[in-house]
């Protein structure tokens, strides 16, 4: 059902302008010049919003919107004043006369913005994707908060006590948990709030709404100290309610998805485009710390450098395209051989790096080997080409730097080269 609005806007354009923005936020919108004329129709019609102009004819427009908010029908109508007027005095006197909020004509955008939040799709997104943990051991009481909730698009789950939420919790993902402060027996709403943060990871740090009956300050405090992210008083105004459950939500998900971003921003920085493997960058940062405890607990390490042969007359034959065909062909089959600890990585053009944890020299020969069979059987798109492998491995009896075992194997490389390619040589660091 599409939402209603009432304009009484005596300007044109600025009704034209607010009817637009309203359709744009799903709105079926009525407009008025006759601020009479909206009082009497709004008596009977259940608008979800009222927007109105602070100069309006024959009325103010603070005049209108206090007539408005003691109309019986008002209940959960938001009313809008738009004004010109930007002193302090007009400001004060429209929050005191019923009105949900003001705006200044010349800020148009935020007006735009609140609608969009409050009914446009921002709110529809928010609205039904909040699953929300709700405890409360009084049924009847919690009964009729659910409802609530659920009647302003959250979806709930209600339990009665604390070790149901508990269980609950540990098998569901929330987007936030809202407990009473005063569970009739077992574990209280400040146990469950410490059992919650200490839960591992990501369902840890849900956002916690605590309702509580006491309105001692200290008590408040020590919640917020014990993990709570705000609390609302009994007895609960549920638009109150709704509002801070609203933004525990949306902080939740805007959290969410900055991290999100994190982790694809991270991820990108450390792999290479055109293969999908782990880039120099990464493996220049991760090695040294592999050597590093490969040398502390005397275990083998070895590294491959891994260069296709010949591959500039691949490019000339065939064309760059088919050249990158290659590298992610060839990236393919070393990330499919190599074990979960290894890292593979492209090092460069046609140069692959592959390092090798509880990996002695003779085992990593073998590899090299094997790999090298593979590669020269792999021929993509009927593409035959052959690699050459080189191999240093991390001297046992001292410290080595990640530098100088990479040296060894491209020198051992080098010398593939010259023994004719498609061989392997072992190198030492
Ligand atoms: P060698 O057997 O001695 O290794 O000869 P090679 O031709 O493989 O080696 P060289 O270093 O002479 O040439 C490597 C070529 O790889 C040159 C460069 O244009 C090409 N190359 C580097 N990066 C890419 C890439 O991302 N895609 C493609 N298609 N070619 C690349
Ligand atoms: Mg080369
Ligand atoms: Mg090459
Ligand atoms: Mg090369």
């Amino acid at each position: 059902m599409p939402h209603k609005a009432l304009v009484a806007e005596p300007s044109r354009v600025f009704r034209e302008l607010l009817v637009a923005t309203l359709a744009k936020n799903g709105f079926e919108t009525t407009t008025r010049e006759n601020p009479f004329e909206a009082l009497t129709l709004a008596e009977s019609t259940p608008f979800d919003l009222v927007v109105s102009a602070l100069h309006l004819s024959g009325l103010s427009g603070i005049e209108f919107c206090s007539r408005l908010s003691r109309q019986p029908i008002s209940g959960k109508r938001s009313i809008v004043l738009i004004t010109s007027d930007d002193d302090r005095k007009t400001q004060e006197e429209a929050m005191r006369s019923g009105i949900t909020t003001f705006f200044s004509k010349k800020e148009f955008a935020q007006f735009a913005l609140y609608v969009e939040r409050n009914f446009g799709a921002a709110s529809r997104a928010t609205a039904q994707s909040g699953r929300v943990l709700y405890i409360e051991d009084n049924r009847s009481e919690g009964a009729l908060i659910e409802a609530q909730l659920n009647a302003n698009g959250f979806s709930v789950v209600f339990v009665n006590n604390a070790k149901d939420a508990l269980d609950r919790f540990t098998d569901e993902p929330f987007d936030l948990v809202i407990t009473d402060l005063v569970l009739g027996s077992g574990m209280m709403g400040d146990g469950l709030v410490s059992s919650i943060r200490n839960c591992p990871g990501r369902a840890g740090q849900v956002p916690i709404l605590v309702i509580t009956g006491f309105d001692d300050p200290m008590r408040k405090v020590k919640l917020l100290q014990t993990g709570a992210n705000d609390y609302v008083a009994k007895p609960v105004l549920i638009e109150e309610l709704v509002a801070r459950a609203g933004l525990l939500v949306t902080m939740r998900k805007l959290l969410d998805s900055n991290e999100e971003q994190k982790s694809k921003l991270n991820e990108l920085a450390m792999r290479d485009q055109l293969t999908g493997l782990y880039n120099r960058h990464y493996l220049v940062d991760t090695a040294p710390k592999m050597i590093g405890e490969a040398c502390r607990h005397g275990l083998p390490l070895s590294l491959l450098v891994i260069d296709i042969d010949h591959f500039k007359q691949i490019n000339d034959t065939h064309g760059h395209a088919t050249g990158d065909l290659v590298i992610r062909a060839v990236g393919d089959c070393i990330e499919r051989t190599s074990r979960i600890e290894d890292i593979a990585a492209r090092f460069g053009g046609e140069e692959f790096v592959l390092l090798l944890s509880h990996c002695d020299e003779s085992a990593a020969e073998q590899k090299a080997q094997s790999l090298r069979i593979k590669l020269q059987d792999l021929a993509p798109d009927g593409i035959h080409f052959t690699a050459s492998i080189g191999v240093a491995t991390l001297p046992l009896a001292k410290p080595c730097l990640f530098d100088k075992l990479f040296r060894a194997a491209d020198k051992a490389v080098f010398e593939a080269k010259q023994n004719g390619r498609n061989c392997v040589v072992v190198g030492k660091a």
